[in-house]
Formats: C-alpha cells, sequence, structure tokens
C-alpha cells in the first residue's frame, strides 16, 4: 500500500479495473496494453452530482465491470467517477517519487541541495492548525526545514506574482489578435463594471485551466488554455536556473519540494511539459501536501510554534521578505480579479476601482461573472467555474461555441485552492465551511493592505537582474510559458468526452 497522507492512501490497486486494462493511461499518455474497453455514449452525461456511486465489491472480492453486447467491457461515467483507475498503475509509481519518505532521503544525498517552496494556502492551512501568524508560520517552518538540512525556504508567493503578470499579459495579446477592431482608448467612454454578462455579441474564452483538464477535454481546451506556468512551475523555473546559478550549481543538482494544498500538484509536476527545455531535469522534483507536512512535523514531535525560527530566505539579496501573505481577492491566487483589471486598463485605459469585484453568483457560488462595459457596450466578460460540475457545464458551452467570456479562471476544487484536497484536517467540531472560512481570513487578513504583483520587490528586482526584460517580453516567455499537450485520444479523450 502507498500512503501519501492520513487522507489518501492507494491501496489494493486492481480494485476495479484492473491495471493491465486499457483503462489506465500513464503519465505520458501511452496506453497500457490488455483488454479492449468499449466506452458508453457519454455525450448526454448525467450532472456529476447526479451520479450514484457503483457500489463497491466487499474486500478480498474481485468487481468486474458490466460486459457490453460484443463482450467488451462497458465502461460508464458512473464507473469513471467511481474508479480510482486514473492514479492506479502507472502514477502511482510516480506519486511514490513524491512522497516525504523520498524527500528526506534526498536530505540525505551528497549529491543535491534541497530547496522548499510553500504555497500561501498551505500556509495559511498550517498556521491555523497550529494557530500562528502567517509570517511567523514562514520563519517557524524555515527553522524546521533548515534543522533538517534544506538550504532554502521560499514563499511560492513570488512565482504567483511572476504568473499573475505574465497572465495578463498574455490575455492582453490574445485579445487584441480576437478584437482586430479595438479602438484606442477614449477617456471620453464612461465604464460600467456589471455583475451581469450580456450574450450579445460573440466571444472565446481564454481561460486558467488547471493542467489535468487536459486529460479530458484535451481537444476543446487546449487552444484556450493560458499558456503562462502555474505558480509552482514558476518557482521551479526561479530554483532551477536563477538560484541554482546562484549557487554555481547545474540545475540537476538541486533538488525543490514544493509544498501545496493537494495532490493534482503532484502530477502536474511528473509532466515532461514542466522540465527544463531539452533535458529531462524537473524544475520541480516532488511535492508534498499541506497534511503531508504536518504529519511530518507530527512525527518530529514538537508542535510547529515550539520550534525556533529561522529569518526568511529571499531569491534577491538586496530584498529582505516580509512573510505576509498578500491575497489577492479569492483563495486560488487572484487571476480573475487581477486580470480584469490589467485587462481594463491596458484595452481600454480604464481604472476598475479597488476592492472585490461585483461578482454575480449564476449556479452556484462556484459559478460566478462580471463584465466590463465601455461606453454602454460589453467589453469584457469574464467568469469563474470551480469544481468539475461548473467545469462541464463550461465545456459544454465551449463545444456548442456558446461560450460568451473572454476570460475563465478554472479551478478543480470548489472554493478554490484554499479547500485543496491536501489541506488539513479540520478541528474536532468544525465544520468544513468554518474551516475555509478561518483559512481565508488569514488569508485575506484586513489589517495587511493588499500588494499587487508589480509591487512585489523581489518580482521586480527578478526582471531587471536576471530576466533582464520586462513582463511578456521574449525571454520571459521562454521563462515562465510553457506548452500542453493532449494525452492519448483513444483513451483519455473518450473517457472524458463529457
Ligand atoms: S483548485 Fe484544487 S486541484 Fe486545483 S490547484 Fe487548487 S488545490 Fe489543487
Amino acid at each position: 500500500m502507498a500512503q501519501f497522507s492520513g487522507a489518501v492512501k492507494l491501496a489494493d490497486l486492481n480494485d476495479f479495473i484492473t491495471p493491465s486494462q486499457a483503462c489506465v493511461v500513464n503519465i505520458h499518455g501511452k496506453k497500457e496494453g490488455g483488454v479492449k474497453l468499449d466506452f458508453d455514449d457519454l455525450s448526454q452525461p448525467p450532472e456529476v452530482g447526479d451520479v450514484q456511486p457503483q457500489p463497491r465489491a466487499p474486500p478480498g472480492f474481485q468487481q468486474t465491470a458490466p460486459s457490453g453486447p460484443n463482450g467488451a467491457i462497458k465502461v460508464t461515467l458512473q464507473d469513471c467517477l467511481a474508479c480510482s483507475g486514473c492514479v492506479t498503475s502507472a502514477e502511482t509509481v510516480l506519486l511514490e517519487h513524491q512522497s516525504a519518505a523520498e524527500f528526506i532521503s534526498k536530505l540525505t544525498d551528497p549529491e543535491v541541495t534541497v530547496v522548499v517552496s510553500i504555497s500561501p494556502q498551505s500556509r495559511a492551512a498550517l498556521a491555523a492548525f497550529y494557530g500562528l501568524l502567517p509570517a511567523e508560520t514562514l520563519q517557524k517552518l524555515t527553522g524546521f526545514f533548515k534543522g533538517l538540512g534544506v538550504r532554502a525556504v521560499l514563499d511560492t508567493s513570488t512565482g504567483r506574482d511572476f504568473a499573475l503578470l505574465e497572465a495578463a499579459a498574455e490575455f492582453v495579446e490574445r485579445y487584441r489578435e480576437t478584437h482586430p477592431e479595438l479602438a484606442e482608448p477614449s477617456e471620453d467612454d464612461p465604464i460600467d463594471v456589471d455583475d451581469r454578462v450580456s450574450s450579445s455579441r460573440e466571444a472565446g474564452t481564454s481561460g486558467r485551466q488547471p493542467p489535468d483538464s487536459k486529460k479530458t477535454h484535451g481537444d476543446y481546451v487546449l487552444p484556450h488554455i493560458s499558456a503562462t506556468k502555474s505558480p509552482q512551475a514558476v518557482m521551479g523555473t526561479l530554483v532551477k536556473r536563477h538560484l541554482a546559478t546562484q549557487w554555481g550549481l547545474q540545475p540537476g543538482q538541486v533538488y525543490h519540494c514544493a509544498i501545496m494544498p493537494c495532490y493534482d500538484k503532484k502530477l502536474e509536476a511528473s509532466r515532461e511539459d514542466f522540465n527544463l527545455p531539452g533535458a529531462s531535469v524537473a524544475e520541480v522534483d516532488s511535492v508534498l501536501t499541506s497534511g503531508e507536512v504536518q504529519q511530518m512535523l507530527e512525527a518530529h514531535g514538537r508542535p510547529l510554534g515550539e520550534l525556533p525560527s529561522a529569518p526568511l530566505d529571499s531569491l534577491v539579496g538586496s530584498v529582505q521578505e516580509d512573510g505576509q501573505l498578500y491575497g489577492l481577492p479569492g483563495g486560488s491566487g487572484g487571476y480573475l480579479e487581477y486580470i480584469f483589471r490589467a485587462a481594463a486598463a491596458q484595452l481600454f485605459g480604464k481604472q476598475v476601482e479597488p476592492g472585490p469585484l461585483p461578482l454575480r453568483m449564476l449556479r452556484n457560488a462556484d459559478f460566478q461573472e462580471v463584465s466590463l462595459n465601455v461606453g454602454g457596450r460589453p467589453a469584457l466578460r469574464f467568469a469563474l467555474a470551480y469544481g468539475f460540475r461548473n467545469i462541464q457545464t463550461l465545456v459544454r458551452k465551449i463545444k456548442r461555441r456558446a461560450c460568451e467570456y473572454d476570460y475563465v479562471e478554472i479551478m478543480a476544487c470548489p472554493s478554490g485552492c484554499l479547500n485543496g484536497g491536501g489541506q488539513l484536517k479540520r478541528h474536532p467540531g468544525q465544520s468544513a465551511q468554518q474551516l475555509l472560512d478561518e483559512l481565508d481570513a488569514i488569508y485575506h487578513d484586513p489589517q495587511v493592505v493588499p500588494r499587487l504583483p508589480q509591487d512585489n520587490p523581489t518580482v521586480a528586482a527578478l526582471y531587471k537582474q536576471w530576466v533582464g526584460a520586462d513582463v511578456a517580453s521574449v525571454r520571459a516567455r521562454q521563462l515562465f510559458y510553457t506548452e500542453y499537450h493532449k494525452r492519448d485520444k483513444s483513451i483519455a479523450a473518450t473517457v472524458g468526452d463529457w
């Protein structure tokens, strides 16, 4: 049995569809040999929430999928949702390389220097669990990891700020390409930020989508996915290309572990798309979840608050990090909020007032939209869609060419990254919503004046001193853009064609 946390254990890996069967697709998209599966027509699937999981076979019994008319195994959407086949076989091996045990083994490896980066959502979760302030939490974690032999502990907020700047520039460029009629901004045109999105104008979607959505919706979503790397991947670039050089090391001599709020980031780190160009060296070698870090602390025997603090590390010698979280609105990095404002300014010369945008709730709190009207006409239409039910609705719209949005912030988890599957467990008696509210209050501390990505002194210094060029320059794109590739169509796209 492979154990990743108290919450996730991979066991009895052939519990539903055996790994030898063709449902298993490995991380590189190659189909495993075995029984040919006949997939049901999934073109008119039920809503995800309406699906009842298939009953499980009792322990010790092999469960079988129902047979189709030609004897081939039939796989329905229900089967897919009930099955852990996506991570049962090939990907399990990769996940084992991303365990706490593997990380600890690297600490005693004389061939590598270990670096840890910590996401703001993980920090908020650990701060809540141990009753510490966010800055204090980072100082204590720095002390803990350095005590284990880590050379530098970094804040992933730096990667997030690079990602926001590059993603906004990418959106503006794509918008200009698809709207050649766009006039020079006029100061006379009044603007109106509206919580209603008019459907009177045909529009495309340039959405931020989680990397693994390519596994299921390749043909439809790939052209629309932002090419800007995720904050985790940007941190990988900063560690393996900037920090390693500063230390006089080759990228392969540095082992980079990212602390993240979910297990999906382990799979993202494993994608070859995120390797150094032309090399088999990963920019993020492993990912540990917030929960796995808490387990390491538990094994260490002392709560985080009792451990000694250490000064915060910085990627730029002249910049002293202050350890604040500076969370933009939303729990997933603030893409919609930041890009909406940047696009209003850069495309239409309009400054949108500070404060959270007036998003209108659609089907539920995880599907919301907002628009910018300029001169009485809709100019920008943005939405956020969190959770697979809402993502599914959106993909159907894209397929029907009925998607009216210019940009959609998509996150797999309902409520976003603060609610990631790798976060810490609730305190006894605490509801899921209470925990989420607690994390949100830490992440969006009203005492902390929000800081825009361009005002992050580390980011500004790195553009100047290391990138040597501006946001969206050729050099910046070489560093901070990636490419996504579709998985094996014969399996992945068919299973996910819903
Ligand atoms: S939304 Fe969930 S799955 Fe996606 S990156 Fe955030 S925590 Fe991970």
